[in-house]
C-alpha cells in the first residue's frame, strides 16, 4: 500500500530538484501538460512507456497527473490525504 504523504514527499523533492524555482504557476501548468500528454496516449495508438517498460503509456501519463497533484498539493501545504478522504466520503453520500 502507497502512504500518500511519503508519495507526495517524494513527488515534490523531484520536482524542486528538476525545478528549484517551482511555484504554483508552474505546478498547475504542469498538471495541465499531464492532462493533454494523457489525452495524447489515449487517443494514440496503444504502446509501452518508453521511460518506464512495464507501464503502458496511459498508464505513465495517468500516474503523471496524479503526481503533479501531489506536487500542488505540498507546495500549498494541502493535507491532501484528508482531503481525499473527506471528499470520498462526501461523495458517497451524493445521489
Ligand atoms: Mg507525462
Amino acid at each position: 500500500m502507497i502512504n500518500l504523504n511519503q508519495l507526495t514527499e517524494d513527488s515534490y523533492n523531484s520536482a524542486s530538484r528538476r525545478n528549484p524555482n517551482l511555484n504554483y504557476e508552474e505546478q498547475l501548468r504542469q498538471i495541465f501538460l499531464e492532462e493533454c500528454e494523457l489525452a495524447d496516449a489515449y487517443i494514440s495508438e496503444p504502446k509501452m512507456s518508453e521511460h518506464c517498460p512495464e507501464l503502458m503509456d496511459i498508464e505513465e501519463e495517468l500516474a503523471d497527473i496524479i503526481l503533479a497533484c501531489l506536487v500542488f498539493a505540498r507546495g500549498e501545504n494541502i493535507d491532501i490525504e484528508k482531503a481525499l478522504r473527506i471528499k470520498n466520503e462526501f461523495n458517497k453520500t451524493r445521489q
